[in-house]
């Protein structure tokens, strides 16, 4: 078994056998607390005590005002005695080796692999969430590893991955961890990428900034009705979210999960892609993603291919540089063609990088300079 097969398994995903307490290499989970509550006790960021013994969570923008022994909507955040706490400071619910296209991050590393997790918990409520199992899941009912951050970046290394990706439920509302991680990190040399909805404040999301190198964004609809109904949230702030990471040195990508008769409206993508081009310019990769029925919406059909091919081609049409076609393995829409020559410079399978004709960050056919982060 190789190392990725190894940890290929998600502990609530997928039945795991991660459990508290259980080591499976003898070295790389030595460091669990086999004592592990799943619960933490450490003082949250970004909130402020209030008479009464009431504190308001500033985290996202959601502002949750609680009482004392209240959790916000998130599950993971608690007032006790009017002190605010996370629940969820190392308590890893997931915890898999992934390729870093699986995101996705094209544009970013290329070919690496990310050691990937989440813990319990999320800030939103997506009616078509592919790990509600776990983010729509208080702590207490998920299986999880006390996995602190020495030991985390102890075990990236060992397993020599580049890169921790913050990914699964939603990092926002494990942000104390991610962010101690994280700095952690970059003193070793590697790398930090987090995959989110932008459900932000923009305070929290600056010291964000500062302590990773790649963001991935879920954009999940271009109308805030479809946000009300459907994820429980607000789109403005996301899009906000998109440009303050947009005017950063962090790297960015969309991703655009395509709901067959939800938020597919072309002409509404196209009112997108040209805010997109308009705000933040023509150079962030943008992903169409194929859905297929989950959790809440079991309904629908997944998306046809010809519909994602539709808009991905509204969206070159309006001047997007990247566009791609997710989740359809072997579509040509995987692949990053040259803005400039046309010419095809990264052939993806899935996953898998079959050809890269870069340069540097340059087209080897032509020269133009390719947007992304390439070593
Ligand atoms: S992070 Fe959680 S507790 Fe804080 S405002 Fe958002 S949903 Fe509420």
């Amino acid at each position: 078994m190789d190392r990725r097969d190894f940890l290929k398994c998600s502990l609530a995903t997928s039945g795991c056998l991660l459990l508290p307490g259980v080591s499976l290499s003898g070295n790389l989970f030595r460091v669990i607390n086999p004592a592990s509550t799943g619960l933490s006790r450490v003082e949250a960021r970004y909130y402020q005590k209030l008479p009464d013994r009431e504190i308001r969570c500033n985290l996202c923008p959601r502002y949750c005002q609680l009482g004392d022994r209240e959790r916000g909507f998130c599950g993971v955040r608690e007032n006790q005695g009017g002190k605010y706490y996370t629940l969820v400071y190392g308590q890893v619910a997931s915890l898999n080796v992934d390729p870093i296209e699986k995101k996705p991050f094209f544009h970013f590393l290329p070919g690496s692999e990310a050691f990937s997790l989440a813990t319990a918990g999320c800030n939103l409520h997506c009616k078509f969430c592919q790990n509600w199992e776990i983010s729509q899941m208080r702590p207490e009912q998920v299986k999880s590893i006390n996995l602190p951050p020495e030991a985390l970046i102890a075990a990236c290394e060992r397993y020599r991955c580049p890169a921790i990706a913050y990914t699964y439920t939603e990092p926002v509302v494990f942000f104390e961890y991610m962010y101690d991680c994280s700095v952690l990190a970059r003193k070793k040399g590697l790398k930090n990428v987090v995959v989110t909805a932008g459900f932000i404040n923009p305070e929290p999301l600056a010291d964000l900034i500062e302590v990773v190198e790649a963001i991935k964004v879920d954009l999940k609809s271009f109308n805030q009705s479809f946000y009300t109904e459907y994820v429980r949230g607000e789109l403005q702030p996301v899009l906000e979210t998109i440009k303050q990471i947009a005017r950063s040195k962090t790297w960015l990508e969309i991703v655009y999960l395509v709901i067959p008769s939800l938020n597919d409206n072309p002409q509404e993508i196209r009112e997108m892609c040209r805010w997109l081009k308009n705000e933040i310019g023509p150079d962030y990769p943008l992903h169409f993603s194929r859905f297929h029925p989950m959790y809440l919406i079991k309904n629908l059909p997944p998306t046809p291919v010809s519909t994602l091919e539709a808009l991905r081609e509204v969206a070159l049409t309006e001047g997007l540089h990247y566009v791609y076609v997710g989740n359809v393995p072997g579509h040509p829409g995987e692949n990053t063609y040259c803005p400039n020559c046309g010419k095809l410079i990264i052939e993806r399978y899935g996953y898998a990088i079959r050809k890269k004709e870069l340069s540097r960050n340059k087209c080897r056919h032509c020269g133009q300079v390719i947007a992304g982060v390439w070593n």
